[in-house]
């Protein structure tokens, strides 16, 4: 068995054990594999051994591969920091937008979209650590932006999505984590329109079980994945 597909069997493991020590159905919880600098054969077998997405962090590098169906059989979305001059190429081929931080960005997404007849499901990315080096909207920001939604029929906001701060500590992201399940189910309770809770993203290599733990829904692996990236 390769390596990669010992990791994903490994990492499944893991979020169905972590899931049912809280109490949960780990088929609650999907697996998406962060494939950014890995190429389409190691992506095709993350696949085989059974990820429930893939997902890319640019544009680019999701154009690239798409062109040689590294993805096929697999359901895509995006998850990293995007420029409105690059929504045209992502709207209607992801399933997923995770990183909407902005009514700008709605309102593009909303345009591409409407433009094809469909409609955009995307996530609010939260700045939940409050670091300046971080896109993410601010967690204050979060209601005015979804307040807004309702403007933009052609998008739908279907969850929340945050990337703490990298901590070296075990469970030093368990307070953000714990913070976002608090926002995502307040935010369910107040029913704005075009938004449903449904999804929420976090949860990392290092950290995912904790993710779990508190209530994610996608866990977004990398490097337990596909081994250290590198960056040359
Ligand atoms: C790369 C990336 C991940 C996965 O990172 P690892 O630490 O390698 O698991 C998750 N989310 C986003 C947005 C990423 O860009």
């Amino acid at each position: 068995m390769s390596t990669i597909t010992e990791n994903v069997l490994e990492a499944k493991r893991r979020i169905a054990a972590a899931a049912a020590a809280a109490g949960r159905d780990g088929a609650q919880v999907r697996l998406l594999a962060a494939t950014k600098m890995n190429g389409p054969e190691a992506i095709r077998e993350a696949i085989a051994a059974g990820v429930d997405i893939c997902a890319e962090n640019r544009v680019q590098e999701f154009l690239e591969k798409s062109a040689v169906n590294a993805y096929a059989g697999c359901d895509v979305q995006f998850i990293g920091h995007l420029q409105k001059n690059k929504v045209k190429s992502l709207v209607g081929a992801v399933s997923l937008i995770h990183s909407v931080d902005s009514e700008g960005l709605m309102r593009e997404i909303d345009r591409r979209a409407r433009d094809r007849g469909i409609v955009q499901a995307v996530l609010l990315e939260v700045n939940i650590g409050g670091e300046d080096s971080k896109s993410g909207a601010a967690p204050e920001e979060l209601d005015a932006l979804l307040a807004c939604a309702g403007l933009y029929p052609h998008i739908q906001v279907r969850g929340l999505m945050a990337i703490p701060p990298i901590v070296s500590e075990k469970g030093g992201n368990l307070k953000h984590f714990r913070r976002m399940f608090e926002l995502f189910v307040d935010i369910r309770e107040k029913k704005y329109d075009n938004v449903s809770m449904d999804e929420l993203s976090m949860g990392m290599s290092t950290d995912y079980e904790d993710a779990v733990r508190c209530g994610a829904t996608i866990v977004r692996l990398g490097t337990a994945l596909f081994g250290p990236r590198h960056y040359d």
